[in-house]
């Protein structure tokens, strides 16, 4: 990933600069799960995954390890979809830790076009991702994976379809909270204040 000549696809440089990864409370989600932070070589590694296979096994290996301890009795692992066939750039993770921790998938569909959330203003992007997935039956648990939380209005918009087709209880997992987030995200949590969705 770097101009460091170690076998490894993340040398031990760059994964020294790695966050830990930690569960936090973020509503409506029951429980939330982020691997690390958006920023510096982590946020390289996140970038890479999306078209780079090495990279997202590399992200997979770092989500496994800390769910290792952790389980889902009973929950269907789902992810943020990118069409209308439920298809996504997060399938092949979503897969790997299907297979891990036996956990069952569920796909929903994203019925409709949205604009890149990174180029809107936050106020635009609740608007933009609102009812832009469909779900038919969804499980009573699900653990939903997503690779950044920025506004986390996409992440919103899903859980307000899962819950509306059946979902009872649903846990986030994301790849990174980016900074601008996490900042806000303890802020709330010092003036006991969450943002109002
Ligand atoms: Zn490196």
């Amino acid at each position: 990933m770097c101009d460091d000549l170690s076998l490894k696809y993340v040398c031990s440089n760059c994964s020294s600069t790695f966050e830990k990864a930690f569960e936090f409370f973020y509503p409506p989600f029951k429980k939330s799960f982020s691997i690390g932070i958006y920023k510096d070589k982590f946020k390289d590694l996140v970038i890479k995954a999306k078209s780079d296979s090495i990279a997202m096994e590399e992200i997979s290996k770092l989500v496994l390890r800390f769910l290792k301890d952790k389980k889902f009795d009973g929950f269907y692992l789902s992810c943020i979809p990118d069409d209308k066939f439920g298809r996504s750039h997060l399938d092949r993770i979503v897969s790997n830790i299907s297979k891990e921790k036996r956990l069952p998938i569920y796909k929903f569909q994203k019925i409709r076009e949205t604009k890149k959330q990174h180029l809107l203003y936050f106020r635009e992007r609740s608007l933009n991702v609102e009812d832009c997935f469909k779900a038919e039956l969804s499980p009573e648990r699900v653990l939903l994976i997503d690779d950044v939380i920025t506004s986390g209005a996409t992440l919103r918009s899903a859980y307000k379809e899962l819950t509306r087709s059946g979902s009872k209880i649903v846990y986030s997992l994301v790849f990174a909270v980016s900074p601008l987030f996490w900042e806000n995200y303890k802020k709330s949590q010092r003036t006991n204040n969450f943002p109002v969705w």
